[in-house]
């Protein structure tokens, strides 16, 4: 069993005083501190045995200009503040080559790519030709060594895992430690992303990222067990002082006293994998399973909307609910479709038979 990752912080840094103020509520939980909950016999995350990385994104990819964009290379400076006095490692995102230099100028240590420019080979490249583009001679700004420790790259938003495994190949050009993190599609979680990529590439450590993947800090507790279940090697955690006041993903960050309940939740079962064998295939097929079930109903739900509204048009309109006709059309459809998939006749009619008898009820 590899190390364990934890990276642990706000979306974005806000101010000086919200990076220290979670930065210690991190670093709280751990150190050696008799009252952390994060530090005693049960605890995973001890120093010993794992890498806590603290995080917060300066420039923030965000879907409308209108909203908070990052504080940008101001909080450089916060970020350092962290890594001194409070001894942690720090991480930021990184999508253009300028933004690349100046964090590796400033000596963060760890550089993560986001889920939208994962999504774009040409600018992996620029950013990897940043990398290894030789830093300028010592001075009060740069080090003038490269400081920085690895690089992590979440999958990219449009759900291509043969893209996401093409740009870590990109990143380890840099000759640089790469990391995966998973933060699924939308608000689905895609676990067939990260059982491909660790089919492709065993031996590369594969975080989670719940905050983004379910968009909802309620739910983030369940991931992060589904992700020691999973075997994955660490989590990416959005961890805000004030979640319903940040000015961005507030509906997913978790506060402080959510983080130390974190590892009392997954403890046992983090130990116990610790110990364990990469987990059973079934782990992994049983996940994709209820994924696709998941979306299945959704499916069900949606048709079932559109229904609803096709009687009404019915009902305005003086035409009756029961057409044999156009279900006929639909059955016969829906069967050429199943018979190039070896779905069997009767299950076809017997599924849509269930789907019919449903919508009829909706309609009338
Ligand atoms: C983030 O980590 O804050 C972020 C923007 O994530 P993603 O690229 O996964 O959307
Ligand atoms: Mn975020």
């Amino acid at each position: 069993m590899k190390q364990p990752i934890y990276i642990f912080g706000p979306c974005a840094a806000e101010s000086e005083e919200q990076v220290m103020a979670v930065g210690r509520a991190i670093a709280g939980c751990t150190t050696q501190n008799a009252e952390c909950t994060m530090h005693n016999a049960q605890c995973t995350m001890q120093h010993a045995e794992c890498t806590v990385i603290f995080r917060a994104g300066l420039w923030k990819p965000r879907t409308s200009p209108d909203t908070f964009q990052g504080v940008g290379e101001q909080g450089l400076a916060w970020l350092q503040r962290v890594q001194h006095e409070l001894g942690m490692p720090v991480a930021t995102e990184v999508a253009t080559p300028e933004q690349t230099r100046l964090a590796i100028e400033a000596g963060i240590d760890y550089l993560w790519i986001g889920a939208r420019t994962s999504a774009n080979p040409i600018a992996v490249g620029e950013i990897v030709e940043a990398i290894r583009r030789p830093l300028p001679a010592p001075s009060l700004k740069g080090k003038g060594v490269l400081h920085t420790k690895g690089l992590f790259i979440k999958n990219p938003v449009n759900e291509d895992t043969a893209l996401w495994i093409g740009n870590i190949k990109r990143l380890q050009q840099t000759g640089l430690p790469v990391y995966a993190i998973h933060r699924g599609c939308g608000h689905h979680p895609c676990w067939h992303m990260p059982y491909e990529l660790r089919q492709a590439m065993p031996d590369l450590p594969i975080l989670l990222d719940p905050s983004h993947m379910s968009g909802d800090a309620a739910q983030v507790p369940t991931l992060c067990h589904q992700a020691a279940e999973l075997g994955l090697d660490g989590l990416m955690v959005e961890v805000h002082p004030c979640p319903e006041q940040a000015l961005s993903d507030s509906k997913q960050q978790i506060s402080p006293d959510g983080l130390a309940a974190l590892p009392k939740q997954n403890a046992a079962l983090l130990k116990q994998n610790a110990a364990l064998p990469k987990p059973d295939e079934l782990v992994w097929l049983r996940a994709m399973m209820d994924e696709v079930d998941d979306r299945l109903w959704d499916t069900i739900r949606q048709r079932m909307d559109i229904s609803r509204q096709i009687g009404i048009w019915k009902r305005q309109h003086g035409v009756e609910v029961l057409q044999p006709q156009r279900f006929e059309q639909i059955r016969q459809r829906r069967l050429a479709q199943a018979r190039q998939t070896d779905i069997s006749d009767e299950t076809v009619n017997t599924i849509l038979d269930a789907i019919h008898k449903e919508s009829v009820r909706k309609q009338s």
